[in-house]
């Protein structure tokens, strides 16, 4: 028998789990902002907090506290009072991930965050690993 080698490629690829594809292409975004008067304005907030797969509302809430201010969510931007510089936020954002995202078993992000009465816990999709993490 002669196999094609294209046509095995496209094959393996579209019986590839889509969860596999996205695992693989897992970049952590880099959030962008700009200032805006005594304001920092996060651009592509929704879309870093769509990336790691999770409720932007969360993380925003993890941000203004580790930051120490106030904020709003304003379409896919999130706007914080004060100025923050770009390294700044991002730094808190990768602790995020570190803490809330990525599984610390296997370190995939293939998780998701499950409350279980008062208790937030990381399960992970990928090795089954389940933590306790801190709620805020
Ligand atoms: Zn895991």
């Amino acid at each position: 028998m002669e196999y094609d080698y294209n046509s095995l490629l496209e094959k393996a690829y579209t019986e590839m789990p889509e969860k596999v594809l996205k695992k693989e292409r897992f970049e952590l975004p880099r959030a962008k902002r700009y200032k805006e008067g005594s304001k920092t304005v996060i651009k592509n907030f929704v879309d870093v907090a769509d990336a790691i797969n999770r409720d932007p509302q969360h993380l925003l809430k993890y941000l203004l506290r580790s930051l120490g201010t106030a904020g709003v969510l304003d379409g896919k931007r999130a706007i914080l009072q004060g100025v923050f510089d770009e390294d700044e936020v991002n730094r808190e954002i990768e602790n995020y991930v570190e803490t809330y995202v990525m599984c610390r078993e296997c370190k995939r992000p293939d998780t998701k965050l499950v409350k279980e009465g008062r208790i937030l816990f990381l399960k992970c999709e990928a090795c089954g690993a389940q933590q306790s993490v801190r709620s805020f």
